[in-house]
């Protein structure tokens, strides 16, 4: 239903129009257009032929008129053209006339003579003659022959019988001439010819009469036969005769020549010849009087003229309208006349405008057959454009819908007309542009895109009204959602609002100020991450330069601001550092010298002489002490080094906790007695039940701890009492504490005295002596060996040092082995030698009074090729004491030159180096054990049992 609307409202005017078809609009306009032209011309042409048809029935009228005027002028001019002929040869006609008779005459006698001639004499032929020719007449009975001999006698003359034998010589004229004897002058010279002469008129005695006479000589009788007449009489015969031929005159419907006189007689007049004529002035016709007071008028005018009047037809007594032409023969005094009735001229026009007016409505029935045609061709021309345009118009719609999506050319040959076809080219080089400039664009949309992506900082844009546009990865990663979810939403659907409250005042603040804004923020991402984020939001443009909306940058500068804080700390660290390196140096200095102090001191007084005993043996004392001193500050310097280099190793051996805390008791009780703290007492913690434990730890870093905290608490205690002890904290761990009821520690400086040269006096007015190391060192072994340290202490009340350690039980036969080795000391090894390679003198004398009980036999090479070649040569070496830092070849190299050659020969390494892991390197280079420096004679000498044998 709605279908068959649709199809018929595209067929009605309102439905092309409001369809809008280009096609179907260009074909009912082109219709309208045409059709209305069509009928305008037609309108203008039929009003146009129809004006025509009225002038032309004007022109028609003039022309007729013209026409018939021209016609009765011409009628009127022939007729006087024709009287002056006849006028003017009026002499040379009666001439003719008088020579034809007289020629008719003369053979009419000569006839006779011929017939009669020898029949009858002469006298009766003359007499025959003479009877035969005397009875004719001729010429209105005016003329007759006559016959006169040669000498002048009448022989016949009609007109005058009574002269009959009588010569005619001597009868004179009007003008005085012999008539007769001018015919024989004549006729003696020629055959025959004219005479003239006048003679008086026989009815009026005044006129004289001009006449022509001709003669013709008849010779058989010498005679000559004439005739003669008079001119003016002959005249008049010529005008009768004029008149007669004038009066049969008919033009026209009922045209006629008339002719009046100018003393008004009629002489034609209605195409009849009046005679006697009618004597129009006389009669009882005024209005014909009228007009020949007009006619006569226009006859003395040399070119004559028209007039118009009434006068009856000839078909009809009643006047019609009659317009004449005049024109006067002055000679004759006549009036020429001919008209022509003008009313029968309406009736020729009605038919011929009827005529005219059917022939325009056959022209016009034809110019609208023709315009049919012409609209019929129109129409179906206008159709074939319609079509070809509207199927060239799809191709173009179908072209573009396509192009809308994808490229394809559109094949010219489809579209009609040259237009389409520029219209196709340019659309096809216009798409095939846009088609490059969108892959273009496409490509640069997806670099950017992948640009945009690839950004670890959050990238998101907004329009003018807050609707977010999209955004990049980044920020989809922060906000946990795609950027399908941001477009058109704003910032109140994804954050509080508070927060949303915050971003669109800054947004609008951006949008009217039209100023960049960088905000620093903290936010949290869905997984709980909190970064940092350095924002900046701009506006951006069209290129017209309208804001289009505002984009937002932000970066997650939180490791640039981790980095810059612990560049902070770092910086106080290293500040703190410094002050804490330049106090050590200044400890060190007074750590260092004081020792040293000692030993040089001490040293020097040995020299001399006088000194007793007792004296050296207590210097000597001092001296060893100033050095271990010296040389526990260069072991805590070297822990320090090794800990930072990373190469504190821990060395588990089962350790008797009791034994070990016992030996520090005695140690540090003796150094209290001795250091004059009389009211300072020293204490074993015991826990109830818990005695006697053997744990796997590094006994030696363990004793190193525990020495450190229980040496502090000696040093910063001077009244009260020192405690120290373990308890089990769990069955896995246990605890040590060291108590005291010292100077006790801030608690602002608790935290710092972990570090390293810290200390809680760091002035040069300090009391108590130290380099602030032993808590840093005692922590990180503590936390090396799995345990953690820490303090509890309240200024001028004591401080108790507390470690845990893991609690890992241990065998106690292992502890009696080496206790074992260490007590073993007297040695006898006289009949051995030992190659000591030494480059320093005095350690080399030192390793000889440490030995030189053993009753040893020592060989000393001072560097390392020497030693090389001595053990090489010297088969009685058994044992190499091998120093490391040797000149020539360096210990480890002399020790494989040696063991390449001498297998089994024992050689032990002593080095000063205490870092770099010297015993390792030493065991790798094939030396059977290590001494590290200084050397205790001691241990000297329990290292070197165990390979000399
Ligand atoms: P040193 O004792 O060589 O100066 P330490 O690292 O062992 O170095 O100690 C650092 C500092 O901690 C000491 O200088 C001291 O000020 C403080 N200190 C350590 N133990 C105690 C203690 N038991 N009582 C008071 N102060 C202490």
């Amino acid at each position: 239903m709605k279908a068959s609307n649709l199809s018929k409202s595209r067929f009605t005017l309102s439905g092309i129009i409001k369809n809008r078809s280009l096609p179907k609009v260009l074909f009912l306009y082109l219709l309208i257009v045409i059709a209305l032209l069509m009928l305008s011309l037609a309108q203008i042409w039929t009003s146009q032929a129809f004006k025509k048809s009225s002038i032309e029935s004007n022109k028609i009228r003039e022309e007729y008129i013209g026409n018939q005027k021209a016609r009765v002028m011409q009628q009127v001019i022939g007729v006087r053209d024709y009287i002056y002929y006849i006028r003017s040869h009026t002499k040379t006609k009666m001439r003719n006339k008088l020579q034809e008779r007289v020629n008719e005459g003369y053979n009419i006698a000569m006839n006779i003579y011929l017939e009669n001639k020898g029949k009858h004499s002469d006298e009766e032929i003359k007499a025959i003659i003479i009877q035969a020719l005397s009875p004719i007449w001729f010429n209105n009975n005016r003329c007759c022959y006559y016959i006169y001999s040669m000498d002048g006698i009448q022989q016949m003359n009609p007109l005058a019988s009574n002269y009959n034998g009588k010569s005619r010589l001597g009868f004179l004229d009007k003008d005085g001439n012999d008539h007769v004897g001018n015919e024989l002058r004549l006729l003696k010279k020629k055959n025959d010819g004219f005479v003239d002469y006048r003679t008086t008129s026989k009815h009026s005695d005044d006129l004289s009469l001009s006449k022509i006479a001709f003669v013709k000589k008849f010779d058989p009788f010498n005679w000559y036969i004439g005739t003669t007449d008079n001119v003016p009489d002959f005249e008049s015969d010529i005008k009768h005769e004029t008149l007669e031929r004038i009066s049969h005159i008919r033009y026209g419907k009922e045209g006629y020549v008339f002719v009046n006189t100018y003393d008004g007689y009629a002489l034609i007049t209605n195409g009849v010849l009046k005679d006697p004529p009618i004597n129009i002035l006389s009669g009882k016709d005024e209005n014909w009087k009228k007009i020949f007071a007009v006619e006569l008028e226009a006859a003395h005018k040399p070119e004559g003229d028209f007039y118009t009047y009434k006068f009856r037809k000839l078909s009809a007594p009643k006047n019609s309208a009659k317009a004449s032409y005049f024109a006067g023969v002055p000679e004759w005094e006549w009036i020429l006349g001919a008209g022509i009735y003008i009313d029968d001229i309406e009736p020729v026009i009605a038919q011929k405008k009827a005529d005219f007016d059917r022939q325009i409505r056959l022209n016009i029935f034809k110019v609208f057959g023709l315009m049919v045609f012409m609209m019929l061709i129109i129409v179906l021309v206008a159709r074939y454009i319609s079509k070809r345009t509207k199927e060239s118009l799809n191709h173009l719609t179908q072209f573009f819908n396509t192009a809308k999506t994808e490229y394809e050319a559109i094949d010219p040959k489809l579209l009609y007309f040259d237009e389409f076809q520029a219209i196709a080219a340019s659309a096809d080089s216009m798409v095939a542009e846009r088609q490059k400039v969108k892959i273009d664009l496409e490509t640069e949309k997806s670099l950017l895109r992948c640009l945009i992506d690839s950004v670890p900082d959050l990238i998101f844009f907004k329009d003018k009204d807050g609707k977010f546009l999209g955004c990049n990865k980044a920020f989809e990663e922060y906000t946990g959602r795609k950027e399908a979810e941001f477009k058109g939403r704003t910032d109140y659907d994804f954050f509080t609002k508070e927060q949303a409250d915050k971003y669109a005042k800054s947004d609008a603040e951006i949008l009217q100020t039209k100023k960049t804004q960088r905000t620093f923020e903290w936010i949290a991402y869905p997984d709980g991450r909190k970064v940092l984020l350095d924002t900046v939001k701009k506006l951006f443009f069209d290129t017209k330069g309208n804001s289009l909306g505002l984009i937002g940058i932000s970066r997650d500068i939180t490791e640039i601001e981790e980095t810059q804080n612990n560049l902070t700390l770092a910086k106080e660290k290293a500040e703190e550092s410094d002050k804490l390196k330049t106090a050590f140096l200044a400890n060190m200095s007074h750590e260092i010298r004081t020792p040293m102090n000692a030993i040089i001191g001490f040293s020097d007084l040995l020299t001399d002489d006088d000194l007793t005993r007792s004296e050296k043996l207590d210097y000597s004392v001092h001296i060893k002490k100033a050095g271990e001193s010296l040389m526990n500050l260069i072991s805590d310097i070297i822990d320090i080094a090794k800990i930072e280099a990373g190469q504190l190793q821990i060395n588990h051996a089962a350790c008797d906790l009791d034994e070990l805390l016992n030996e520090l008791v005695g140690t540090y009780s003796e150094v209290i007695s001795k250091s004059g703290k009389d009211d300072l007492k020293i204490r074993l913690l015991k826990q109830v039940g818990v005695n006697g434990l053997v744990i796997m730890t590094d006994p030696f870093r363990l004793k190193q701890v525990l020495s450190n905290l229980v040496g502090n608490a000696t040093k910063f205690t001077e009244h009260g009492h020192i405690e120290f002890g373990y308890l089990m904290k769990d069955a896995e761990t246990i605890e040590f504490i060291v108590h005291d009821t010292g100077m006790g520690i801030a608690l602002t400086k608790q935290k710092d005295i972990f570090q390293r040269f810290s200390q809680v006096d760091n002035s040069n007015t300090r009391k108590y002596g130290g380099t602030g190391l032993g808590l840093a060192i005692s922590k990180h072994i503590v936390e090396i060996m799995g345990g953690k340290i820490w303090l509890e202490s309240e200024p001028d009340k004591g401080s108790s040092f507390c470690f845990t350690l893991p609690f890992i039980s241990a065998n106690t036969g292992e502890i009696a082995e080496n206790h074992i080795e260490k007590v073993i000391t007297d040695h006898d090894w006289q009949g051995k030698t030992i190659l000591v390679a030494e480059d320093v003198p005095s350690n080399f004398m030192f390793i000889e009074a440490a030995l030189r009980r053993t009753k040893v036999r020592l060989l000393w090479a001072q560097d390392g090729r020497q030693a090389v070649s001595m053990a090489l040569q010297d088969m009685s070496i058994d044992l190499v004491l091998m120093d490391i830092q040797l000149p020539e070849l360096d210990g480890y190299q002399a020790t494989a030159e040696i063991l390449k050659i001498r297998k089994d020969l024992p050689v032990i390494s002593q080095t000063a180096f205490a870092l770099s892991g010297e015993k390792e390197k030493s065991l790798q280079a094939g030396c059977v054990d290590y001494i590290p420096k200084p050397i205790k004679s001691e241990n000297l000498i329990i290292i070197i049992s165990k390979h000399l044998f």
